[in-house]
């Protein structure tokens, strides 16, 4: 379905092959208008960018029932930028950047849903907390405090590597840390259910360890620019 280009067909094609309940971020970095609108028209909603000056020009060009997510490493200096419309954050990475967010999301009178992104990668990666770093984070008095952000549950990128088992791995600890989590700290919080991964390379391993959204772009759109 990679060769040929035609981007409501590999849509349509991949849908086909997802689990009813996975939700399909389809990631739209360095895509033009044009790509991204033939993927809405084809009934695609739900877009992820990873800068944000790119997801502010593009979220308002494009059609306002778009649901924006945003995957990247975030500046706490940017998040007032996307706090008015952004639907999800998939990369909190620090206590700092939910205290901002929870401001500027309630200054907007609006919840923003987030996930922690976790380091599970063998490779070196800058962005991305530990298993501990999490916990005191959920555990800390200033959490309970925020009520302008939802947290949602966990999101990781595993290694660039074609060693599959390694990926499998990494992503299984992913999906183990989630269930710990879950039982531990969210087993009374119904909004604690979300488990982001999986990309064009690894989505499938990622849904056979427990994925509940894939963020997926190449497949779709083809090698970036
Ligand atoms: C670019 C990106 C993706 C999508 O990667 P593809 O290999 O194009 O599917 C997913 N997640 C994040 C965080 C990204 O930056």
């Amino acid at each position: 379905m990679n060769i040929v280009m035609d981007i409501k067909e590999n849509i349509n094609a991949l849908k086909i092959s997802l689990p009813q309940y996975l939700k399909l971020v389809l990631v739209t970095k360095t895509q033009p208008d044009e790509k991204i609108l033939e993927a809405y028209n084809a009934g695609q909603k739900i877009f992820g960018e990873n800068k944000v000056q790119e997801l502010i020009t593009k979220a308002s060009r494009l059609p306002k029932d778009i649901e924006w997510h945003f995957i990247g490493h975030l500046q706490s200096n940017k998040v007032k930028y996307i706090a008015p419309f952004v639907s999800m954050i998939h990369s909190v990475d620090s206590l700092k950047l939910l205290q901002i967010i929870n401001k500027e999301a309630l200054r907007n009178n609006r919840i923003v849903d987030c996930l922690f992104q976790m380091y599970i990668a063998q490779e070196e990666t800058k962005f991305g907390l530990t298993l501990d770093e999490i916990v005191t984070i959920i555990t800390s008095s200033e959490l309970k405090e925020l009520k302008n952000i939802r947290m949602k549950g966990l999101m990781g990128m595993a290694s660039f590597t074609e060693n599959k088992e390694q990926v499998r791995s990494e992503l299984r600890f992913l999906a183990d840390t989630f269930k710990k989590l879950k039982e531990k700290y969210y087993h009374d919080d119904d909004n604690f259910k979300e488990l982001s991964m999986g990309m064009s390379d690894d989505y499938t391993i990622a849904i056979e360890e427990g994925s509940t959204i894939a963020r997926i772009g190449t497949l779709i759109f083809g090698e970036r620019m």
